[in-house]
């Protein structure tokens, strides 16, 4: 029976608490940034569970990363103890791999099938397209079309795959969903078991992955999704937020509530990102108001540098006197207030970006200034070749517990590689990225190498670290922090352009999704933004070029914006104590 969870639906607001006890059927919830969609979710769950009698084996909730769901599985536990371990809480690719660990033999895979990694694709698509370009070029073509009819050689190469027991990541998704089709009653089984399934970020879902919704929760199901179409951002791989602006003409009867409260970022920062998206908008209306509790919100600050070097070695700076560092004068009487700045600490702060490319100028000046940072990386972990080769050393030495192995594997490895210091860096990395959270030590190799080929991006982001993040915009979605950087704010970096692209060339649909992803990064913002560019950068290949600002900035109304220098990073008005403007 139920057992009500006392004060759970207290820490909501009107709308987000009628979001959560909506009692069954199809269910929109739309709303913008920090609006609680996350955290209405979770009470929604919690609620079911708890007060609606709905058994946790019932309920799937996926996430769009491994540790958005890692997360939501521990707010869950906490709020529901013992009955949260029947939920499941997985992303599409954990959820594909969880049926297809049931369903194997029928796809003619052994109980043991494994995960091929993007090394281990490349291989294979080589030696099916004759080369190693050619590969490379089979599976950029796998990548931006998986609805597409296959071709021969795509044929070739699932047919390749099969024979060595492997699957890839679009298999992960795809073959459930073929399965499913080609099986009523398996269907059947499976929406019998998740009668509840909820979607977070659902505006990024692609069609495999809205195929497979489809197959579990029909018309008329009990599925909730959750998201912001204006925080759509994987168009380019595929992903198509026309399935969430259709979700009520493919669910006749769903129900649609709109958050409208921010309570992350003070109102400055909500202003901003407001005007920010307007141009791209997709949700007619839109409706964001900050209701957080922020005294005198500082202005953002805008730096603009003469190169990426100095833009880097500004945020170290920042940083420096933001945490109290003593390397410089100060000109006012020091700690600001009324905007919350106590107590601030590295794992308060990220640094966010458009491409990777960007994080190395600034490793290098927090190197230098010895401010602690973590990168989330877009490669997949077992890409690395670090990671490799103590995944390899792993798996030629197996007993004995997990973490005590990955610690030998390493410590053997330095040690064989000694002279090559980079190397060895990169093997520590690995080694600190690949021991497993705590309590899991026991886990075997095979499931802990493919929750390591699941990870992704996502999982080398500690989020307990008291360190610096350092993101890509993609990778920073649904996160927040006290003190964002958005550096990079140049055309051609946002909207990005391959180089050699004169601006005004790009695709309109595109940029779009550009300024949805500049979007993005100034919502991550609770208290402090800036945003920085440079005046000329490197260009990759060599040879520094001159740039102009982001077309994105001019969307911001100046009385928003303050122009801020080194020295100046973290001061708030008066506007006359501000050392050269820019
Ligand atoms: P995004 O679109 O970026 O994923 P979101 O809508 O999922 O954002 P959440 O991450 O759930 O937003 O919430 C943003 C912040 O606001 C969190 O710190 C959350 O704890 C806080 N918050 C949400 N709702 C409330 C509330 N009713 N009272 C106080 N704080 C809240
Ligand atoms: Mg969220």
């Amino acid at each position: 029976g139920p057992r009500p969870i006392p004060g759970l639906l207290d820490g909501l607001d009107p709308e987000q608490r009628a979001a959560a006890e909506v009692p069954g059927g199809p269910l929109l919830i739309v709303a913008g940034p920090g609006t609680g969609k996350t955290r209405t979710v979770t009470r929604r769950i919690a609620h079911l569970v708890s007060e609606r009698d709905v058994p946790a084996r019932h309920q799937l909730a996926i996430t769009f990363t491994r540790r958005a769901a890692e997360e939501l599985g521990e707010r869950l536990t906490a709020l529901l103890g013992e009955r949260a371990r029947e939920l499941t809480v997985t992303t599409f690719h954990g959820l594909g791999l969880l049926i297809l660990r049931e369903r194997y033999e029928r796809i003619g895979l052994s109980a043991g099938f494994g995960i091929a990694d993007a090394a281990r694709q490349l291989e294979i698509a080589a030696g099916v397209a004759g080369g190693e370009r050619e590969g490379r070029r089979l599976l950029a073509r796998l990548d931006g079309a998986a609805d597409a009819e296959p071709s021969a050689e795509e044929d070739a190469y699932r047919r390749r795959l099969r024979e060595l027991d492997l699957v890839d990541f679009t298999d992960l998704v795809a073959l459930p969903v073929r399965l499913l089709r080609d099986d009523p009653a398996l269907a059947a089984a499976y929406r019998d078991r998740w009668r509840w399934i909820s979607v977070d970020e659902y505006q990024d879902i692609d069609g495999t992955q809205y195929a497979l919704l489809r197959l579990l929760a029909g018309d008329t199901g009990n599925i909730t999704a959750i998201g912001d179409p204006d925080q759509a951002i994987y168009g380019f791989r595929g992903a198509e937020v026309g399935f969430f602006l259709r979700f009520t003409e493919d669910h006749p009867g769903a129900v649609t509530v709109r958050l409208t409260r921010n309570y992350r970022s003070n109102a400055t920062i909500v202003t901003a990102a407001t005007q920010a998206i307007a141009p791209a908008s997709l949700v007619p209306g839109r409706e964001l108001r900050a209701v957080g509790d922020f005294a005198d919100p500082p202005r953002i600050g805008v730096h603009v540098a003469a190169d990426e070097r100095a833009e880097a070695s500004f945020v170290a700076r920042a940083i420096d006197r933001l945490l109290g560092g003593t390397s410089h004068h100060s000109l006012d009487s020091g700690r600001v207030t009324g905007d919350g700045d106590g107590g601030l600490s590295f794992g308060d702060i990220c640094v966010l970006y458009r491409t990777d490319a960007q994080s190395e100028a600034v490793i290098s000046a927090f190197n230098t200034a010895g401010i602690p940072f973590q990168k989330r990386s877009h490669d997949r972990l077992l890409a690395r070749p670090a990671v490799r080769l103590v995944a390899g050393e792993l798996a030629r030495h197996p007993g004995g517990a997990l973490t005590e192995r990955v610690r030998a594997a390493v410590a053997l490895l330095c040690e064989r590689h000694a002279d090559d210091t980079a190397l060895v860096t990169d093997l520590r990395t690995a080694g600190e990225l690949m021991l497993p959270p705590a309590g899991r030590c026991g886990a075997d190799l095979e499931a802990f190498l493919s929750a390591l080929a699941l990870g992704a991006e996502v999982d080398a982001l500690d989020p307990r670290a008291d360190r610096v993040a350092l993101l890509t915009l993609h990778a920073a979605k649904g996160l927040e922090y006290p003190v964002v950087f958005l550096i990079g704010c140049d055309d051609g970096l946002l909207p990005f352009r391959l180089p050699g692209t004169a601006p005004g060339t790009g695709d309109p649909a595109g940029d779009a999704e550009e300024r949805r992803l500049f979007f993005v990064g100034l919502t991550r913002a609770q208290r402090r933004l800036y945003l920085s560019r440079a005046r000329r950068r490197t260009r990759r290949g060599g040879g520094a070029a001159d740039t102009v600002p982001s077309a994105f900035l001019s969307a911001i109304d100046d009385v928003l914006t303050m122009a801020v220098d080194e020295e100046t990073a973290t001061r708030r008005r008066p506007r006359d104590r501000q050392l050269r403007l820019i």
